[in-house]
């Protein structure tokens, strides 16, 4: 301590004091009295460790500072840190930011579930214990022509449960140009062998004959299983062995033919002027005796697996006890069972389900959101850098259709650095749009910063936070 420095005590304020403040008054009664006074004491600590270091004699160390910091730490902390942000990635359904947006109807369903009672699992007709599928396995087996349907948590745990019940013990034939990875933590080698079951890799990366699945059928296989290459193509000289010569190899031998379509739809995307996509109801007509797909990918629902096919097979999956580690909850089964209902009106498809609006919006309606919001980002970003309105190319996202592209426009943000790998500026950029109240998700593409307006509906949300852009640090 130097000569002049008073003692500390007489320098900080006590815990006691700043809450007796009328504003520490306020802190305790929002937050909590417990929460205030750890809050205040942190500052406090904070503060009497700044007086002691270098400089520290600057430190503000009115009652009026202390209670602002506190106030600041408990607003940070009470924020919640899962939030709504714009996904304006170009990537439409992105795993990272959710994945499909829900219809309204599934939202109205959800709430009306979460909060109470509801018949879950209860048969209200006998007044006796039910099943939980009964909300959506008739509804599943009409939309793709199944005999039966069940469902679970994810298509990664579908994959699991059907394996494990029909395969475990087992070998499990598949093509070694389908042993996919779906972001890092669901690998089809790994997902066999935790199933408990053993992978016998057949053909080779670019071909696989149907003969080679031949050769490797023996009393120890249990199932041909079939995995949509959803998030790459194998392209030139290749040979995929069809759906329909499949499932026939299987049937001749008397076990099952699984096929995980991965993204899986329910309707024909060609009407929506998207790439066609193989459904659930076209793999099982060619033959498939089981069908697993996602709910919140192309099918635009919440995060669920489908199961879908023979009723033999899906009564095994369901006595599996995995299963009841796998099973949905009440507030997804609501939502789900609200999107299949809006699939029983395909025509009216596209308005309702939010994320087939989505990918099916026109590049000429993108780029006038565009034009409505390039002048005010301009003005946000006025001598830090350049806003055009360019095309640019959405893609769909979570291994749907992983080559196909779709016309779109975005503003393309150029840092006025003028210098070029002005990397920092971009990433600044890219930073402060990132800390709006709403965060503002885009993407670095060749030397700008690009906003793909696909998902922009909320424009007034989205010009409304611009005021507190601050691209150019904290201090603006
Ligand atoms: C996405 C995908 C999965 C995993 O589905 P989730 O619903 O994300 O668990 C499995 N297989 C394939 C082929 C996929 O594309």
């Amino acid at each position: 301590m130097t000569e002049t420095s008073k003692p500390l005590q007489a320098v900080l304020p006590s815990v006691d004091k700043v809450l007796r403040h009328d504003d520490g008054r306020a802190l305790a009664e929002a937050y909590g009295r417990a929460a205030a006074t750890d809050a205040v004491r942190a500052v406090i600590e904070e503060l009497r460790q700044r007086v002691l270091g270098p400089g520290g004699e600057g430190a503000d160390t009115a009652e009026e500072a202390v209670l602002a910091s506190a106030a600041d730490l408990l607003a940070a902390k009470s924020a919640p840190s899962l939030k709504k942000v714009f996904n304006l990635t170009g990537t439409v359904l992105h795993t990272n930011l959710g994945r499909a947006p829900l219809p309204p109807e599934a939202i109205e369903a959800m709430t009306l579930v979460a909060g109470g009672a509801s018949n879950l699992e209860y048969d209200l007709e006998s007044g006796r214990r039910g099943d939980r599928d009964v909300h959506v396995d008739g509804l599943l087996a009409e939309l793709t022509g199944a005999e039966a349907a069940t469902v679970v948590n994810n298509n990664a745990a579908a994959v699991l449960l059907v394996l494990n019940t029909l395969a475990k013990g087992k070998e499990v034939p598949v093509s070694r140009g389908q042993l996919v990875e779906i972001g890092g933590s669901f690998r089809m080698p790994d997902i066999i062998r935790r199933a408990g079951c053993k992978m016998h890799e057949v053909g080779t990366t670019n071909r696989t004959h149907l003969k080679d699945f031949e050769e490797a059928i023996s009393a120890k296989t249990a199932l041909l299983l079939k995995v949509h290459t959803s998030n790459y193509a194998v392209q030139g000289f290749t040979k995929e062995v069809s759906d329909a010569e499949l499932a026939q190899l299987a049937r001749k031998h008397g076990i099952p033919c699984v096929d995980d379509l991965g993204s899986g739809t329910l309707v024909d995307l060609a009407q929506f002027g998207l790439p066609h996509e193989p459904t659930a109801a076209e793999a099982l007509a060619q033959g498939m005796s089981v069908v697993t797909f996602s709910g919140d990918k192309l099918l635009g629902g919440p995060q669920a697996g489908m199961i879908v096919g023979e009723k033999d097979l899906i009564g095994k999956i369901k006595k599996n006890p995995m299963k009841r580690a796998l099973r949905i909850d009440k507030v997804t089964m609501a939502a789900l069972s609200a999107v299949l209902r809006l699939y029983l009106d395909p025509d009216r498809l596209v308005e309702r389900m939010p994320a087939l609006r989505l990918l099916a919006r026109r590049a000429d309606e993108i780029a006038a959101t565009g034009r409505r919001i390039v002048d005010p980002v301009s003005r946000a970003l006025d001598g830090i850098a350049a806003v055009e309105l360019a095309g640019c190319q959405s893609q769909i996202g979570s291994g749907s259709l992983p080559v196909e592209r779709l016309d779109s426009a975005a503003l393309r943000i150029t840092p006025s650095t003028g210098k070029r790998g002005g990397g920092a500026a971009l990433n600044r950029i890219a930073k402060a749009f990132r800390s709006l109240p709403i965060p503002v998700i885009g993407r670095v593409h060749e030397g700008a910063f690009l906003l793909d307006l696909r998902c922009l509906e909320d424009v007034e949300a989205f010009v409304g936070q611009l005021d507190r852009l601050t691209p150019g640090g904290a201090s603006r």
